[in-house]
C-alpha cells in the first residue's frame, strides 16, 4: 500500500511539473492613451489606413482583436489599478491621478502569480504614487515620466536619467531582463508599459519627418457644438481650439504670441531636456511649419475655421508620430519571441490604459464614458489556443485582465476580483459564454484638470447610458443609430422602455460592483469643510505621531473628553482627525485630502467610525464594513509605517435588541476579522461602555450615543496597554 502511494506521488508529481512547464508565460505591452482609432488593426477606425502599427496589427492577425473593449475609469492611474486588482476603482482605492495613493499591499494578479512560481517585471510608466510590489523586477518612470532622455525610478528608490527616447529605453529594459535578468527555469510575466502617445506627444527623433506633407482625415464631429445632449458637455477644458497650450502642445517656442488662439503657462518641457543635437534635429522640423503658420496668422490669412484646423493637424501628427516608436518597440519584442523560441508558449498583448479623443466632438484627452476614450484597444495571440485573425465583439473591460492572466497561469481568481476570466473567449473563437456580462459599469469621479464632470454608467452591445449627479441628468445614447454619439435619446418616448430597462440594469449592477455609499468619497459643505481645513493646518504643521480618525465621537475629545485627552495624549504628539456627522464616505475623502499629509511616520492611527452609516439610514453592515476596509487601505498607502488600532464601533442605544445596536455589533464582527496581526489590530472595548446586563447607562453615554467624560477616561484606559504594544 505504502509503495502504491509513493507511485502515486510520484506520478502526480511527475504531472505538476509537467503542467509547470507548460504554463504560459505573459508578455502585457500597455501604452497609454492610444485609442483604438489610431491601430490600423482596428476596423472603420479614422487612421485605420494611416497609423503607423504593423507590428500592433501583427498581434491583431496572428491572435484576436476585441471591438468591445473597454475600461472602468478612463484616467491613467485608475485604468491601471483597476488593472492590478481586478475591482472596481471604488474597491482598489485608486479613484484619480490627483488625490488617489496605490495601496500596493492590496490583492493584485501579480503577487498572486509570484506567489505561484512566475516571475514578474514591470517597465515604464507606473504612474500609481507608490512605488511597485509584487515584482522581481521593476524599474519605473517617476510620474508621468518624460519622452526625452528620461528619468527612472530604480528598485533602490534612487534615480537615474538615461539618453535616448522613452519608449526605446522601456524596451531596452524590457528585453535585457528577458534575456539576460530573468530566472529562465521561471515563467514570466513581463508589463511593459510606455508613456507614449500621451500628451505631450513627443515623436523619437527617427519619427519627427512622418506624415511630412499628409493632410491628416478630420473626424465628423471635430466641429462638435454640443447641441441635444447635457450642457455638462459644453463645460469641458479640453478642447482643440481653446485649450492647446502655446509651448506643451503646439510646440512653438518662447512667450505667447496669440494668447486669443493658444493657452499660455506651460512650455515644452521635453524640448528644455533634449541635447544640442536633439533639438537640432526637432528645430528642423518644427520650425519651418511653425514660422509660416505664424506669418499667416500675423498677415491675418486664416479663418477660425483654419486655425482649429491646423491645431489639429498638429496635434494628431503628433500623437501618431509617438506611436511609431511603440510600434517598434512591439517589433522587437515580436521578433526577440521568435528568435528564442519563447513566441510558442508566450502569450502577447497590446492595450492601452484608456482611448483618447483625437478632435472627436472637438477634443483631445480622455474621461468622458463617449466611445473614443471609454474604448481600449486589446489585441492578444496565443499560439495554439486562439485562432489567428478573429475579431470579436465580446464585452470585456480592464478589470478582466488580472483574473485572466490568473486563470491562464492556472492559479485561482480570488472570489473578490471582480473581473472575469476571459480566457473561455479566447478558446472559442470570439464567442462569448452564455452566462457572459451584458453590460459594463463606468465611473469617473471628477478632477479639476479638463473640467470633466463626474459621472458613471453603463455600456451594453448597444446602448450607453450614464448619469451626471452635477445636473442630475441621465444621458443614453444609441450606439448603433447614432455611433457619433450626438443626441442622447433619454427624453425620447422611443426609448422610454430601452432607458427604464438600462436604468434598472445600472442599478443592479452597482449593487453587484458593491459601489455603495459608504465607499464613495464624498467632501460635506460649510463648517465641515472648515474643520477639515483646520485640520490640514495642523497636519500639514507639524508630524504626529498619534493620530484619532473617526466621527463626532472623536472630536468631542477636545469637549467633553479635553481632561483626558491633556492628561493622556497631551505630551504624545496626538492629532484629533475627527469630524460630526461623518461616516465612512466622508472620512475617505477628507484622509485622501489633506488629512494625512506629513503623517507618513505617525506611529499609530486609532480608528473609531461607522455608527453614523448605522444612524442614518441604517446601513448594511457589510458596506460600513467595506467602507472601513478602504479607510485601511488607504492608511496602509499613506502612512506605511503606522500601526493602526481599529476600534469595534462603540455601542448605541439602550439596550442590546435595539436596532442600531445591533447593526453596530453585526459592524464588529465583520471587521473583526480586518485584523492582520501586524499592521492593523482590531479592539472592541463596547463592554467597557455597558453594565452587567448590556445596557447602556446615562452616566457613559447620556443620549446613548456621545460619551461623557468618564465615558473618555473608560476610552483611555481601555487602549491605552494596545498603544503601548504598537510602541507609543
Ligand atoms: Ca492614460
Amino acid at each position: 500500500m505504502k509503495h502504491i502511494l509513493l507511485i502515486l506521488a510520484f506520478c502526480f508529481s511527475l504531472l505538476a511539473s509537467a503542467g509547470a512547464m507548460e504554463r504560459p508565460n505573459i508578455i502585457f505591452m500597455f501604452s497609454d492613451d492610444h485609442a483604438c482609432n489610431a491601430i490600423s488593426a482596428y476596423p472603420g477606425g479614422l487612421f485605420d489606413k494611416i497609423a503607423p502599427t504593423p507590428n500592433i496589427d501583427r498581434i491583431a492577425r496572428e491572435g484576436m482583436l476585441f471591438e468591445n473593449s473597454f475600461c472602468a475609469n478612463s484616467i491613467c492611474g485608475p485604468s491601471r489599478a483597476n488593472i492590478l486588482t481586478g475591482k472596481h476603482s471604488h474597491l482598489n482605492g485608486f479613484l484619480d491621478n490627483n488625490s488617489s495613493h496605490f495601496d500596493g499591499l492590496q490583492q493584485t494578479f501579480p503577487q498572486l502569480l509570484r506567489n505561484q512560481g512566475y516571475q514578474t517585471a514591470m517597465i515604464g510608466k507606473w504612474h500609481l504614487h507608490s512605488n511597485p510590489v509584487g515584482f522581481d523586477f521593476w524599474r519605473i518612470l517617476p510620474g508621468q515620466g518624460s519622452y526625452y532622455n528620461p528619468d527612472f525610478i530604480e528598485m533602490d528608490n534612487s534615480r537615474k536619467r538615461y539618453g535616448g527616447h522613452c519608449n526605446d529605453l522601456v524596451t531596452d529594459f524590457g528585453l535585457k531582463w528577458l534575456k539576460e535578468d530573468r530566472d529562465q527555469k521561471k515563467p514570466f510575466v513581463a508589463m511593459i508599459q510606455f508613456k507614449a502617445p500621451h500628451r505631450n506627444w513627443s515623436a523619437a527623433e527617427r519619427h519627427l519627418n512622418l506624415f511630412k506633407g499628409v493632410t491628416m482625415p478630420e473626424p465628423e464631429t471635430l466641429f462638435d457644438d454640443y447641441a441635444n445632449r447635457s450642457k455638462v458637455l459644453a463645460e469641458h477644458a479640453m478642447g482643440i481650439d481653446k485649450h492647446m497650450y502655446w509651448g506643451h502642445d503646439m510646440k512653438f517656442h518662447g512667450e505667447n504670441q496669440f494668447p486669443e488662439h493658444f493657452a499660455s503657462g506651460i512650455p515644452n518641457a521635453e524640448y528644455r531636456r533634449m541635447n544640442d543635437t536633439q533639438k537640432k534635429a526637432w528645430d528642423a522640423v518644427y520650425e519651418p511649419e511653425n514660422q509660416k503658420f505664424l506669418a499667416d496668422l500675423e498677415a491675418g490669412n486664416l479663418s477660425k475655421k483654419e486655425i482649429l484646423r491646423w491645431k489639429y493637424q498638429r496635434y494628431v501628427k503628433d500623437y501618431l508620430k509617438s506611436i511609431a516608436s511603440v510600434d517598434d518597440s512591439v517589433g522587437r519584442i515580436l521578433t526577440y519571441l521568435d528568435k528564442s523560441g519563447l513566441a510558442k508558449n508566450t502569450i502577447v498583448i497590446y492595450s492601452s490604459d484608456q482611448g483618447f479623443y483625437l478632435g472627436e466632438h472637438g477634443w483631445y484627452d480622455k474621461r468622458w464614458m463617449f466611445e473614443e476614450s471609454f474604448e481600449m484597444p486589446f489585441v492578444i495571440r496565443w499560439p495554439g489556443t486562439i485562432k489567428p485573425g478573429i475579431q470579436t465583439k465580446a464585452l470585456i473591460q480592464n478589470i478582466d485582465y488580472g483574473p485572466t492572466f490568473l486563470d491562464v497561469c492556472g492559479a485561482k481568481i480570488p472570489a473578490d476580483m471582480q473581473g472575469q476570466s476571459i480566457a473561455p473567449i479566447l478558446k472559442n473563437s470570439g464567442k462569448a459564454p452564455a452566462d457572459w456580462r451584458k453590460a459594463v459599469y463606468y465611473t469617473y469621479y471628477g478632477e479639476a484638470t479638463h473640467q470633466v464632470a463626474a459621472h458613471d454608467g453603463i455600456r451594453t452591445e448597444r446602448y450607453t447610458l450614464f448619469y451626471v449627479p452635477k445636473y442630475k441628468e441621465w444621458q443614453l445614447f444609441d450606439n448603433e443609430k447614432d455611433p457619433q454619439q450626438m443626441k442622447s435619446v433619454h427624453n425620447d418616448p422611443a426609448y422610454a422602455t430601452v432607458f427604464k430597462d438600462l436604468q434598472g440594469q445600472y442599478a443592479q449592477i452597482k449593487s453587484a460592483y458593491r459601489a455603495h455609499s459608504a465607499v464613495l468619497p464624498v467632501p460635506r459643505g460649510g463648517n465641515w469643510q472648515k474643520r477639515h481645513a483646520a485640520m490640514n493646518k495642523k497636519a500639514h504643521a507639524n508630524k504626529h505621531d498619534l493620530l484619532f480618525i473617526g466621527d463626532s465621537i472623536t472630536q468631542a475629545w477636545e469637549g467633553g473628553g479635553k481632561k483626558v485627552w491633556e492628561t493622556s495624549y497631551g505630551k504624545r504628539k496626538a492629532l484629533n482627525l475627527g469630524i460630526s456627522g461623518d461616516r465612512t464616505e466622508h472620512v475617505i475623502w477628507r484622509l485622501n485630502h489633506g488629512n494625512l499629509r506629513n503623517q507618513r511616520a505617525a506611529k499609530a492611527a486609532v480608528i473609531m467610525i461607522g455608527t453614523n452609516n448605522t444612524g442614518h439610514s441604517k446601513q448594511d453592515p457589510s458596506e460600513t464594513a467595506d467602507g472601513i476596509a478602504r479607510i485601511l487601505s488607504i492608511l496602509r498607502a499613506r502612512c506605511p509605517q503606522t500601526k493602526i488600532l481599529l476600534l469595534g464601533v462603540f455601542p448605541r442605544d439602550p439596550y442590546p435588541t435595539d436596532e442600531k445596536r445591533k447593526i453596530n455589533v453585526a459592524i464588529n464582527e465583520i471587521i473583526s476579522k480586518f485584523d492582520d496581526g501586524e499592521r492593523v489590530h482590531f479592539l472592541d472595548i463596547s463592554e467597557k461602555f455597558l453594565d452587567q446586563n448590556g445596557h447602556l447607562t446615562k452616566d457613559i453615554m447620556p443620549d446613548f450615543l456621545h460619551l461623557t467624560p468618564k465615558g473618555y477616561g473608560i476610552w483611555a484606559d481601555a487602549i491605552e496597554p494596545k498603544l503601548k504594544e504598537l510602541g507609543l
